[in-house]
């Protein structure tokens, strides 16, 4: 089984098959001129992405894991859920004003940062209650995988152009806001009113996150 090295999930798909490889040089062979360079589509190594934090690896890059480092995480992730308790389902802001939920759902351990009409998630990593004051560790993971408006549900280069009506919220939406949190998504109050503590906020940037890295750039720009 393989783990992606970002958010140590084992949720990862194989984005180039064998199957499409074979059909592109297929097509190419029949193009004029362009038949001389049918072997190209088997020289491109396989990608994977990882369908949590949306991360595109290759096969060598993915993490090996054993029954030891199974166990490691999980154990990890136990004692992390337990210092989480108190703050679940919790709002927060940090300390440049971005206001946040926390949640577990389906077993992730999340916070979920609302933007202007979208909503950002991440999965906490570390959570240190030391010196008075509450740190997270974040990993930033797929909009695309929790999407928490129907409009995030679609492709993220098309959603930008299109305006829909923010009220339409996805089932993960409705799963993990009630229904007096998602009124006051919808009536565009400020949020920071909701948020109960301030707390300090760390994302850990992944050492190479290509294809959320339009996320990141549409996140600087707000
Ligand atoms: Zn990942």
């Amino acid at each position: 089984m393989h783990l992606c090295p970002y958010c140590k999930t084992d949720n990862v798909e194989q984005l180039s098959s064998m199957g499409l490889r074979a059909a592109g040089c297929i097509v190419l062979l029949f193009l004029p001129y362009l038949f001389l360079l049918a072997w190209v589509p088997f020289v491109f190594p396989f990608l994977f992405r990882c369908r949590v934090c949306g991360t595109e690896w290759k096969r060598d890059e993915l993490e090996e894991a054993n029954w030891r480092k199974k166990e490691d995480l999980s154990e990890k992730q136990n004692q992390l859920e337990e210092e989480l308790k108190q703050w679940f389902d919790t709002w927060v802001a940090d300390k440049q004003h971005h206001v946040y939920k926390i949640v577990k759902n389906r077993g992730f351990l999340l916070m979920l940062r609302f933007e202007k009409s979208h909503v950002l998630p991440f999965m906490i990593e570390t959570i240190d209650d030391s010196d008075g004051q509450t740190s997270f560790k974040l990993l930033q993971l797929w909009e695309k995988a929790f999407p928490v408006y129907r409009h995030q549900e679609k492709d993220l280069l098309t959603y930008e152009r299109e305006e829909e009506p923010k009220e339409v919220f996805s089932d993960f939406g409705k799963e993990i806001l009630n229904e007096e949190e998602r009124q006051r998504l919808v009536t565009n109050d400020s949020l920071l009113q909701y948020a109960e503590r301030t707390v300090s906020i760390e994302v850990f940037p992944a050492a190479k996150k290509e294809s959320s890295a339009g996320i990141q750039k549409e996140e600087d720009e707000i």
